[in-house]
Order: structure tokens, then sequence, then C-alpha cells
């Protein structure tokens, strides 16, 4: 019997099911997939629908959580998604049927976060029965993760009120372990021009030209931002930088109908990562500062707004929560992983904003082409997670209190 039957055989039937998060199919079958899964086990298993919260439709949004009772007052959450985003075209193996081959499963969903799934699913199965596990363990599985997770994860923590005494993100890479990610704002700048013939160019105030001087300040901005403060916590190892630095994108710029149209309006929209280890309000007030006195230096007709703030978070890396999953790494591959912060962000903002220390962790290795064409998993890490997993939970009583 191979080592990874049970972890291959569920990760099958989980691939096969076509988990969209656009349009949330087949959310009722795998949820119940997964249901009946965890108690086969001998696990218990509840079902939580987020769609008592969501206004504008009313398809189901089962969220599964399954318990692992030791009979401990610590308790460790384990946070996983079962939609996807869709496949797209040009696959050489079918999407929705698990192939494996030369150590690698292929499949949408295989690493992104189906394999998260069994590997957490694998560890419980093993933990159950070992009686040096002495904490509780709460696996959540969610929908709706790859679409802002408002029926999934923000429904369990802020409406079920799901809490632990610390949480693992299983969503991210085994190269090293996450203590953080950073926050994000999104800003729009709506600038006006005046619409005219460009035949007579004198006659127009050409929105684009305006635009430009933005963009080229926010270019300045950018240098201003990376040079004023960089973060304690290490970037993700192949970074050109060794600490995590502020990062500013220019993400769209919309304008223009006809060639021969000079354009009266332009849309530019920016994309700001803040440090995990700031406070994300603060830069919102100095970047609004910084656009409005530029605008105004400038004399051009723009008006500025932030669209969107989630703020970053960290789990400082001396944490017992990281330090343990450090050891258990270095258990089980005889190589410590190296701690470093996330350049994108992630689910455990949520259970970080509600005082739970978090890190993360998992199969979705750098190049195993998650939200690409032909995703698949390293069979080597589910069983490298999944050992992880254990290891952490056995004698964690100690590890996660000390
Ligand atoms: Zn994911």
């Amino acid at each position: 019997m191979s080592e990874l039957e049970y972890e291959i055989g569920l990760l099958s039937k989980l691939v096969s099911l076509d988990t969209d998060s656009n349009e949330k199919k087949n959310y009722q079958e795998c949820s119940e997939v997964l249901l009946n899964e965890a108690k086969k086990l001998g696990l218990g298993a509840e079902i939580f629908d987020g769609k008592v919260i969501l206004k504008d439709d009313n398809r189901p949004r089962p969220n599964v959580v399954v318990d692992l009772n030791k009979g401990s007052d610590t308790t460790l959450l384990l946070v996983t998604h079962y939609d996807i985003v869709p496949p797209g075209d040009g696959w050489t193996h079918n999407p929705f049927k698990l192939t494996v081959e030369k150590g690698k499963a292929y499949g949408r969903g295989a690493s992104d976060d189906k394999g998260g799934i069994v590997s957490c699913l694998g560890a419980m199965a093993k933990l159950k029965d070992d009686e040096s596990a002495d904490i509780n363990v709460k696996l959540i599985i969610t929908c709706d993760e790859e679409v802002g997770g408002e029926g999934g994860i923000e429904y369990l923590t802020d409406v079920v009120k799901i809490r632990g005494h610390a949480a693992l993100v299983i969503d991210s890479g085994p190269e090293f372990v996450s203590c953080g990610a950073s926050g994000v704002l999104w800003g729009k700048i709506k600038v006006k021009g005046k619409q005219g013939h460009a035949g007579y160019p004198h006659k127009a105030v050409n929105a684009i030209d305006e635009a430009m001087k933005i963009v080229s300040s926010l270019q300045r901005y950018k240098k201003k931002l990376i040079a004023q403060r960089i973060s304690k916590l290490p970037a993700p190892p192949d970074s050109p930088k060794k600490y995590v630095w502020r990062r500013l994108s220019v993400t769209m710029i919309h304008a223009g109908e006809k060639e021969n149209i000079i354009p009266g309006e332009c849309d530019i929209r920016f994309d700001l990562r803040s440090l995990p280890d700031e406070n994300i309000d603060g830069l919102k007030i100095a970047t609004e500062r910084f656009i409005k006195n530029e605008v105004r230096k400038m004399g051009v007709n723009a008006q500025f707004q932030t669209i969107h703030v989630m703020p970053g978070y960290f789990t400082n890396p001396t944490h017992p929560l990281i330090n343990s999953l450090k050891e258990a790494t270095k258990k089980v591959a005889g190589e410590e992983l190296p701690v470093a912060a996330d350049l994108g962000g992630n689910d455990g903002a949520f259970l970080a904003g509600v005082n739970v220390p978090v890190a993360c962790f998992g199969p979705l290795r750098e190049g195993t082409n998650y939200h690409g064409v032909d995703e698949f998993v390293y069979l080597k890490d589910l069983s490298f997670v999944r050992d992880v997993l254990v290891n952490v939970c056995q004698r964690g009583q100690k590890k996660l209190r000390r």
C-alpha cells in the first residue's frame, strides 16, 4: 500500500468536482464529500453556510469544519479552501481528472488548495490514534477563498467566531515558513481634461497628457516609500531584497475612445503593498497627502480616492507557533525552513485580525502552476506537509504554549 494512498484517493475525488468560485459550482457536493470523509475517519464535522450574510444571491456557501478533539484546552486551527479558479485553455491533462505521473499529480486545485486539504486530513487521520498528540485540531475548509472569502473565512471568523490558540493557513508554499503578509491599498485617480478634435489640440486639454504627469510623480513616490522604511521581516527566498519592502504599481490606465478625439478623462489605478509590520492607515494618509499635493503643484484637475484597504499582519518570528513549525520541518526534512513574510496577501489576515497568531505553509510550491495551465502538486510535498503537521501536534501543548 502506497504511503500516500489515502491522500491521492481523496485528492482524486476532490479534483473531479469542478468547484469554480465564480459560478459556485458543486459547492454542496464537495462539502458533502468532505463531511462524509471526516465522519469515515471518526472525526467530528459540521457545515456552516455563509449564505446567511450575503445579500447578492441565495446560493449555498457551505464551509466545512472538521474537529479532532483531544480534550485539550489548546486548539490549533488549520485553514484551507476547496474552491478553485477556472482551468482556462491549453491543458495537456484533464483538469478534472487527477493524473499521477512521475511524482506529480495534475489537476485544477491539485496544489491550490485541494492538496492542502488532503494533507491536513491525512495528518488528522494519523493524529487520531496517536497518544503523543495532545492538542485539538480544527480543520477549516472554506468556499469563496478565490473571490474574497466573504461567505467563507470572513463569515467563520466574524459571525461563527471560530477561534484557536494559533492558526496555520495551509494555502502557501513549502519553501519557507510564512509569518505574515503585506497589506494592500488600491488608489483611483480620475483626471479631467477637455475633450476635443485632434486637429485642434490647442482648443482641448488632453487628459492622457495630464495623467502622465501624475504617473511620473507616482514613480518618484515609489522610490521615496522604499527609501523611507523597510520591514524587519525577511522577504521570501529569491526576492530581490533581503527584507520586505513597499511596492507600488500603476496597474490600470483607461482613456480615449477614438484616434481623432482628444480624451477629456483618464482613469488611473494603482496597487500599493505595505510592510506587514506597519500601520496601513498611516500609509493611507501619507499617500493621500502626497497625491493631493502633487496635483495642486502641477495644476492638474484630478480627484484621488482610496478604494480598498486591507491591513497586513505578522506573527513575531520567535513566537512558539513559528518555532514549532521550524522544528517540525527540520525533523521531517532534515533541514529547517527559513522564516519570511509573504509579498502577496492571504486569508491569515482574517485570523490575525481577531488576534489569533498565524503562520502559513503548504504544498503550493513555486512552479506548480497554481492558477495556471497544468497545475500539479508534488507527491512528496503532500507527505511533507502532512508529516510536518503531525509533528507540530505531537506534544503540541508544550510546543505551542512555551
Ligand atoms: Zn489558495
